[in-house]
């Protein structure tokens, strides 16, 4: 995929945007071919070199660039070369979508599980058995806690549990349609 088709996907534009944050975004959205020092970015981009260097050492650490320094002869000054490497991102949205989905899954199970007591006053929810031990009064105000019915929560988790799972072409067995 080229780098202009990965970046007009939405998916992948809140995945860059989650890592380097809106001041490093210009630069991560903006992947140069070949090599690029974080000067000449932070020109081209009207940035402050600290925000262009941050974002770039971000999308190093996240394996998306590489670096190699070349040191001036004559001042002795070290540059650094940067290379996007774009070309990973498919596959590690992938792995972090897997992640994603598999946590999904474990809190819909617990939200299954469990019952659960809300105190109206504080919005603190408690399990069933800190209810029980709290006398079904809340620890904070004194008010009594009343169940509390979760359905649009578990909802709202299959919704997004199907989706993950429609992205990732993955068959989701636990939940009925
Ligand atoms: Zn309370």
């Amino acid at each position: 995929m080229a780098f202009e088709d990965l970046l007009e996907d939405p998916v992948i534009q809140k995945y860059l945007h989650e890592l380097v944050g809106p001041k490093g975004m210009p630069v991560a959205a903006a992947p140069p071919d070949g090599e690029v020092t974080d000067e000449e970015l932070a020109e081209e981009l009207g940035l402050e070199l600290n925000d262009v260097r941050r974002a770039l050492f971000i999308l190093y650490e996240n394996d998306l660039a590489s670096y190699r320094r070349l040191r001036d002869e004559d001042s002795g000054w070290l540059t650094y070369l940067w290379t996007f490497e774009y070309d990973k991102i498919p596959e590690q949205l992938e792995s972090e979508m897997e992640r994603l989905l598999a946590a999904l899954e474990r809190r819909r199970e617990y939200e299954l599980e469990n019952e659960f007591y809300l105190c109206e006053q504080c919005g603190i929810r408690f399990e069933f058995d800190e209810a029980m031990e709290f006398g079904f009064e809340c620890p904070e105000c004194g008010s009594s806690v009343d169940a509390m019915e979760n359905t649009r929560l578990v909802d709202a988790m299959d919704e997004r549990i199907e989706e993950l799972s429609d992205e990732l072409n993955v068959e989701n067995t636990e939940i009925e349609a």
